[in-house]
């Protein structure tokens, strides 16, 4: 199990857009949903797969020099240009195919999933990730109602549809409708907050968007809708996160609403960074403890192995 859980390719068969993972944090398996072909993020986290897996390709070698492209064009420029536009149609109909994979069984019996136990090959989740950050994506509402027509055709009703997100736009005001019509279809905000102050946060997304900014979001969506909070945990230079680092993680987690549960983890399979490795399991309990002592919050602890 543990080998199926730490091989997450992003890529499968012909499917330009969709691709099958046993997920740890899903409890089974989880349908991604990748609207990021050229990676875009703005973040770029020390521990991100993404970026560990693109590091001897051009895909996103260089971060700022992405943003910066993106930047300058506008929004029409962007939807239409092949680098960042998906061609919602074929993501429906690869997701179609692969729902129908795993409703007839094939995905379990032809392809390297069929090493799944059996109470694995349930699916969860239909998760918008991939290789970057979903909301980025212009057409990520039209992406959101397509996935949203499929999996009331073709799912059961306790598949979720699931958005990971590093939270950097959940206070846009045009993603609201989107974010609200998500969450309407059994949907979930799966959003990320690594670090308890802002130092820690530039060490581990290195990314231009205040630490504020980012907790502000969180506070703030968590006050009408429910949110679940995913934390990455890692040994920087053999060095876990402090005592101090942990207890001001937990200040700001309580400052929040409706937080549904709290997942903390480490990192399960390569980074970018060889000064990057995972917590042990000892470690992460540790942390786990901490956080469920202080916040009374449910706290779930997914280990690197
Ligand atoms: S937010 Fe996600 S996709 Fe973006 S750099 Fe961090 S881990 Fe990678």
């Amino acid at each position: 199990m543990s080998s199926l859980v730490q091989y997450h390719p992003r890529r499968f068969h012909k499917f330009q857009y969709i691709y099958p993972v046993v997920s740890r944090r899903a409890g089974g398996l989880s349908i991604g949903v990748n609207l990021s072909p050229n990676a875009q993020c703005n973040f770029s986290c020390v521990y991100c797969q993404v970026l560990a897996e693109n590091q001897d390709n051009s895909v996103r070698k260089d971060n700022s020099v992405r943003k910066d492209n993106s930047a300058q064009k506008d929004n029409s420029a962007r939807k239409n240009d092949p680098a960042t536009s998906i061609d919602l149609e074929l993501l429906g109909s690869e997701l179609r195919e692969l729902v129908g994979m795993v409703n007839d069984g094939s995905l379990f019996r032809d392809t390297w999933l069929s090493c799944t136990p059996l109470e694995k090959q349930v699916l969860r989740d239909i998760a918008f990730s991939g290789d970057g950050e979903p909301t980025l994506s212009l057409q990520f509402p039209d992406a959101v109602h397509w996935v949203t027509a499929v999996r009331r055709e073709l799912c059961t009703e306790s598949t979720k549809i699931v958005l990971i997100t590093n939270g950097s736009t959940l206070h846009a005001a045009p993603l609201r409708n989107t974010l609200k019509t998500l969450l309407a279809n059994n949907g979930e905000i799966w959003a990320k907050l690594d670090a308890g102050t802002p130092d820690y946060f530039r060490t581990i997304a290195r990314s231009t968007i205040p630490y504020e900014k980012i907790l502000a979001n969180l506070t703030e969506f968590s006050k009408t809708n429910p949110l679940v909070i995913q934390s990455c945990f890692v040994l920087l230079h053999g060095k876990e996160p402090d005592n101090e680092e942990i207890r001001h993680y937990t200040e700001h987690l309580k400052l929040m609403d409706q937080i549904q549960r709290v997942q903390i983890y480490t990192v399960a399979r390569r980074t970018p960074e060889s000064w990057v490795l995972p917590l042990s399991n000892e470690q992460l309990n540790k942390i786990s403890e901490t956080v469920r002592e202080l916040t009374g919050l449910q706290v779930d602890s997914f280990y690197s192995t």
